[in-house]
């Protein structure tokens, strides 16, 4: 599948990794991870920190699938409203769901920490903003429902709106537990240190193109002939599982990123927050650690990459209209741009862990505007389902739910 195109920054600002090769002969491991984008990186984390021994493969250049083109924005708040995801799975999941996430970025950044990696990871605040009448009637169902469940929430209204961060909107919720991230960097970083620390075996360009299960294990096929057994597979192929799971489970749509020109230090809105807002389709805006705005959206509900790429021009145009209007004064000009492939799940939420008709294997499939926090409860529940450690929340994640 055809998963970005145009100059995604990250690529340009970190490089590509030389380190990788493809596999040219057979291979066993105790756990084998298919793709290297953020969640195999965090699978194999958590795997080899338990002690695990794995390899990861990929059938592109490591680390440059979605991951590259990501704007990785860390939010709790999912692309479903809470109130209307409790209406899709219950409240009591609903919740555990949100709540996920909101840990998920503590865990994230425990895990920069822990590991030494420097990724232009920061805590943001982040404003979702009304984009109408009708948003600014559902943030406050939604600050009403957040606020029940203590969620970390704050509703501005119009005249505090301004004052604080001069954006004319009817109302918008506030959080300061955000943050955002360079992904590909944080990826690479990853996947070095635990290449050194605990022998990870990495493979570029290795395609999986079939599985098999042989009684004392599982069996994965590249596409130059070479075996790979294991006891137990991940498969964390982002956005092309279709292949590894013969169904499909997620719609694909195409969405728009571009990066500004560095800006001075006085040209940003208050605290650099990420600000997103109630509009479908929505445009989502976050600055860099050079003084860029990256921002994006305006995503077609389709996935073909030749009609996503003729509209590249058109929606670059709409999205700085729509961020003009939102900062007027603004002296924002484009520098980079680029599109991407996104998938997206009917209740938003994404699904990990076993198949009923995949034994052996595990699966990290996270959809949706908010894949990176879903790559970290995924990666996650994947090292305790393969040590056994109980984990109730993989019911809410599960498929055929
Ligand atoms: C433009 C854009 C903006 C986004 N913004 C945000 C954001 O602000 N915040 C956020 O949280 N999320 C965001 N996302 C989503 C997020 O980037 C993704 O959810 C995340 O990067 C997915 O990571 P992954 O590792 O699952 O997939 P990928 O990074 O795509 O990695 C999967 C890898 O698997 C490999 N692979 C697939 N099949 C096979 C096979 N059969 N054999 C071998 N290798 C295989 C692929 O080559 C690929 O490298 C955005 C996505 C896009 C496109």
């Amino acid at each position: 599948m055809n998963l970005k195109s145009g100059l995604p920054f990250w690529l340009i600002k970190n490089g590509l990794s030389k380190d990788y090769h493809t596999l040219d002969s057979d291979l066993e491991t105790e756990v084998l991870i298919i793709g290297s984008g953020i969640t195999g990186a965090l699978t194999a984390h958590f795997l080899c920190e338990a002690g695990v021994k794995c390899a990861i493969v990929d059938r592109r250049m490591v680390s440059t699938g979605s991951t590259t083109a990501s704007t990785a924005q860390l939010q709790y708040e999912i692309d479903v409203f809470l109130f209307e995801l409790i209406d899709l799975v219950g409240e009591e999941a609903a919740v555990r769901a949100y709540k996920l996430c909101l840990e998920s970025i503590t865990t994230l950044e425990g895990i920069i920490k822990k590991l030494g990696i420097s990724c232009d990871f920061s805590r943001k605040s982040s404003l979702y903003l009304a984009s109408d009448r009708h948003g600014a009637k559902d943030l406050e169902k939604e600050y009403a429902i957040r606020k029940k469940h203590q969620l970390p929430v704050t509703l501005l209204d119009r005249a505090t709106l301004k004052e604080k961060f001069n954006i004319d909107r009817r109302n918008a919720l506030y959080n300061d537990c955000s943050a955002q991230v360079d992904t590909y960097l944080l990826c690479q970083k990853i996947l070095e240190h635990y290449k050194k620390t605990c022998g990870l075996i990495v493979y570029s360009h290795t395609d999986i193109i079939k599985i098999e299960n042989t009684g004392d294990g599982i069996v994965a096929h590249t596409e130059k002939k070479q075996r790979i057994k294991a006891k137990k597979i991940v498969a964390a192929p982002g956005f092309e599982s279709e292949s590894l799971l013969n169904e499909k489970v997620m719609k694909l749509n195409s969405t728009y990123v571009l990066v500004s020109k560095p800006l001075k230090d006085t040209d940003f809105w208050n605290e650099r927050c990420l600000i997103w807002e109630t509009a479908r389709p929505y445009i989502y805006i976050r600055t860099t650690s050079d003084n860029r705005i990256m921002l994006g959206g305006f995503d077609e509900p389709f996935q073909d990459p030749k009609r996503r790429d003729k509209l590249m021009e058109k929606k670059n145009d709409a999205i700085l209209k729509r961020f003009k209007k939102l900062f007027p004064e603004s002296k924002i000009e484009l520098d980079f741009y680029w599109c991407g492939t996104f998938g997206e799940t009917k209740d938003g939420l994404p699904f990990i862990g076993e198949h009923p008709e995949h034994k052996d294997m595990y699966f990290a499939l996270g959809y949706g505007g908010n894949g990176i926090t879903f790559s970290v409860i995924a990666a996650e529940m994947i090292r305790d389902l393969y040590t056994g450690k109980a984990n109730p929340d993989t019911q809410i994640f599960k498929f055929n739910r």
